[in-house]
């Protein structure tokens, strides 16, 4: 069992001041394997003392300088994958598959902004006048508990690009996977002060963040609640905010798709991270005409549907994060059956066998109307909902019907056809025939999905304030 006792401030693992105490619990199978010293407000305040001093030299570094930085961090994190991907799956119960693909987005962080870097312009004209992209200061940076680590490398990517420093809050239920980054970091040999890390509570440690006026930007990634409770406390200080929150993904498939194909890509799709993703396609949209045969095709493909030890190969559904978290996911099973939707399978309880973790049934209701809470609420849990439609335009109308707009996605013969869908859908990101990523791309949402773009040369664009210097 790890104790976790420090912080890690100007360069060095710190005492923290904080008193309270956060067990952490193995997701799989109850057991205590950690526990955490949370950090308070003191404990803030030191850390942004210390990048608040680092920010006066390390925002003068030259691209070049920034690029070995950035280069030395990729190094760093590469040597440490199996540890990485090892305690991932212990502390949040995330599949190995997944728990993989977000290593290869740790990485990819890092390389992005590299890339990014190469080509971007800090130096611009508009009309007559220079304007110069300067970095903005100290960002706070607030993070979730799944994929912890890989939200912390692109935000702190991004911030190296800038020039800024950074301080940041993790969830408490990722102490184990932060202090390895922190040790993958400290072998980068980063400059001192340039990236501090606290654990604690939003409530306190978060809090801090939002009000302290030494804090320029918060970058934060979590649930449009807390993201609004954010938005409202850093508008005083008037700090910048990049806003990373919920989706609930529309997966329209348009009546010429392959059904055989498309069908399970969608249910293997909205089980991803065993339902806890944001970008999860969690509302199926099928034709009416065919929804005898989408149910067929998702009842067979959930027959197939691994659901149990995360750290097992074959496993597509590990457990929830947490007991808290299996119970809402439960609450909603509950509400679908009493809104009146077709629970196709799944549903209450835990699978057969599985007793000890948080593991919920990989559920899938049908014939689901938009306007059920099922359909519109983030349920962040293995629960499919598949809504039938007339046709293209009511298709695209219920798509739009959410308060969200993070992702969505089309399947179709005509690739032409499904472009012309997708322009019509609001989100951030609309993917085409399956899963896509480039890291290049902006990432974010339109509506109560978010505030601003990460990746690429717009997520550097949030980091730099415009300054105009007219001769
Ligand atoms: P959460 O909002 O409960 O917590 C996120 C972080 O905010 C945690 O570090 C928490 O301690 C902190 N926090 C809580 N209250 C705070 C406050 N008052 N002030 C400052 N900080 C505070 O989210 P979660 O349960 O950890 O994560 C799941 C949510 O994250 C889901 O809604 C999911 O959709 C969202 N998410 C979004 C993206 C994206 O890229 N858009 C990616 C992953 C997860």
């Amino acid at each position: 069992m790890k104790r976790i006792t420090e912080a890690y401030i100007n360069g060095e693992l710190t005492s923290i001041e904080g008193t309270e105490i956060f067990d952490l619990i193995n997701p799989t199978n109850h057991e205590k394997i950690g526990e955490v010293v949370l950090g308070d407000q003191r404990d803030i305040r030191k850390a942004i003392a210390a990048a608040k001093k680092a920010f006066k030299t390390f925002s003068k570094t030259s691209v070049e300088e920034r690029i070995e930085i950035l280069e030395n961090l990729k190094k760093a994190v590469e040597r440490r994958e199996s540890e990485l991907i090892e305690t991932m799956i212990l502390e949040y119960g995330g599949t190995r598959q997944f728990c993989t693909a977000s290593f290869q987005n740790m990485v990819g962080a890092f390389e992005q902004m590299i890339e990014t870097l190469r080509h971007f312009e800090f130096e611009r004209k508009a009309g007559k006048t220079l304007v110069q992209m300067t970095p903005i200061g100290v960002i706070g940076i607030i993070t979730p508990w799944n994929s912890s680590n890989s939200f912390i490398c692109s935000k702190l990517a991004t911030a190296v690009a800038a020039g800024c420093t950074v301080v940041v809050k993790p969830s408490e239920m990722s102490a184990l996977q932060t202090q390895l980054i922190i040790e993958c970091f400290h072998e980068a040999g980063l400059p001192k002060g340039l990236f501090n890390l606290v654990n604690g509570l939003g409530s306190v440690a978060g809090n801090e963040i939002v009000n302290h006026p030494d804090i320029a930007k918060i970058s934060f990634t979590g649930s449009t609640q807390t993201g609004k409770m954010i938005a409202k406390g850093a508008v005083e200080t008037m700090k910048r905010v990049t806003l990373e929150l919920g989706g609930k993904s529309p997966n329209i498939i348009l009546d010429d798709a392959d059904f055989k194909q498309a069908v399970p890509q969608a249910v293997y799709g909205a089980y991803m991270n065993s339902g806890q993703a944001c970008i999860a396609p969690t509302r199926l949209l099928v034709p009416y005409s065919r929804l005898q045969e989408v149910n067929e095709l998702a009842k067979e493909t959930v027959r197939h549907v691994v659901v149990g030890d995360p750290a097992n190969e074959n496993t597509n559904v590990g457990p929830m994060v947490s007991e808290k978290q299996y119970e809402r996911v439960q609450s909603y099973i509950r509400l679908g059956i009493e809104e009146g939707a077709d629970l196709l399978t799944g549903g209450l309880g835990k699978p057969g066998g599985l007793d000890k973790g948080n593991f919920a049934k990989a559920t899938i209701f049908t014939n689901v109307r938009n306007n059920m809470r099922i359909a519109q609420e983030e349920i962040f849990g293995p629960v499919l909902s598949i809504i039938p439609y007339e046709n293209e335009e009511e298709a695209i109308s219920i798509a739009n019907d959410t308060s969200y707009g993070l992702a969505a996605y089309v399947t179709s013969s005509d690739e032409n056809r499904a472009v012309r869908v997708a322009s019509q859908i609001e989100a951030g990101r609309v993917c085409i025939n399956g899963f896509k990523h480039d890291p290049l791309a902006p990432f974010g949402g339109f509506k109560q999905s978010g505030i601003g773009r990460e990746f690429g040369a717009f997520g550097l664009e949030e980091y730099l304030e415009p300054k105009s210097i007219l001769v």
